[in-house]
């Protein structure tokens, strides 16, 4: 146990600890809790073609239907959920629900779901992924999986023989958040990947931004050459859809579009070439 300088200092520093480490084991249980109530529900957001504008798949995201606090956004949940294992579990609701949904929708539209770092070290991801597409009757080329380099950033090996078997059921891989880790280019080149997500970061400061703009067109430059899919996150406005499209960005996805909504909505979303209302 560490000596502070001070008593007071000390103290602080110790009543401030504990007040984190409560709150943590609460929200530990409160997940827990939820997962036994099921408090949790998958939200769907529409992914654009940008030539055609229409919808060709939507992202599956994970909400957290609080009773007393209401919707809650995965930032302020799956950091713990992925602490405590309990990320497991959740995943695999995720996956079931998602494909599922997606057994009932227009079978020319794909489901994305992301999926954790954590999911990769367990052994039965292969396990889950083939239960959900048999469970909801989907064929596996409708699933996409999206993983950010953290990924592949641990347990390297383990991971790509994981990803090669994903894909080897027909199951599409995406990298998700480009550009925002590190040496991105190297991922390109150690997996196959079927698209690149363009992070958000970039697409919101595209119009403004000189170097943002270079980097979306090498981007999506690089993605025609490898024969990658682009998706543009967090497409907000008219002006950044119009320079995504002068680039040849594949595909766009964000507020301009829909927010993410419940799956009782997506044949809404599905309706109208764009529906402003929803956002
Ligand atoms: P992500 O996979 O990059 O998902 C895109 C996020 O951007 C979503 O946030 C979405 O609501 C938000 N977004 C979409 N369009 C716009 C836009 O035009 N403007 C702005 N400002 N935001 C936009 P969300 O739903 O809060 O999810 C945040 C992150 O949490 C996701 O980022 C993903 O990394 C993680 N996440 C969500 N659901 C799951 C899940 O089921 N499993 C795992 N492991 N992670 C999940
Ligand atoms: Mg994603
Ligand atoms: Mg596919
Ligand atoms: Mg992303």
């Amino acid at each position: 146990r560490a000596k502070a300088d001070g008593r007071g200092t000390y103290r602080f520093f110790e009543t401030g600890m504990d007040a984190r480490a409560q709150a943590r084991r609460l929200l530990e249980m409160d997940l827990r809790a939820a997962l036994q109530r099921n408090e949790f529900e998958v939200h769907y957001q529409p992914i654009r073609d940008v030539a055609t504008n229409r919808v060709v798949a939507f992202e599956a995201l994970l909400r957290w239907s609080h009773p007393q606090r209401g919707l809650i956004a995965p930032i302020n949940f799956i950091p713990l959920a992925e602490e405590t294992g309990l990320i497991i579990q959740l995943g695999e609701f995720v996956l079931r629900s998602a494909c599922a949904d997606a057994a009932t929708w227009p079978d020319d539209i794909d489901v994305a779901v992301n999926l954790s770092p954590v999911q990769f070290k367990s052994p039965n991801l292969i396990a889950s992924v083939t239960a959900a597409l048999e469970e909801a009757g989907l064929e596996a080329r409708r699933l996409e999986l999206e993983i950010t380099e953290s990924v592949l950033l641990q347990n390297g090996e383990a991971t790509l023989t994981t990803l090669h078997e994903l894909r080897a059921m027909g199951v599409g891989i995406s990298l998700d958040d480009f550009g925002t880790g590190y040496s991105s280019l190297s991922y390109l080149r150690s997996f196959p990947f079927d698209k690149i997500k363009i992070d958000r970061s970039f697409v919101s400061e595209l119009a403004t931004r000189a170097d943002s703009m270079a980097i979306i067109r090498a981007v999506t430059g690089l993605g025609r050459s490898l024969g990658i899919v682009t998706t543009a996150e967090g497409v907000e406005n008219d002006a950044q859809l119009e320079l995504l499209r002068r680039e040849g960005c594949t595909q766009a996805q964000g507020y301009l579009f829909s927010k993410p909504r419940p799956a009782c909505d997506v044949a809404l979303m599905l309706e109208g070439p764009r529906l402003r209302a929803l956002a």
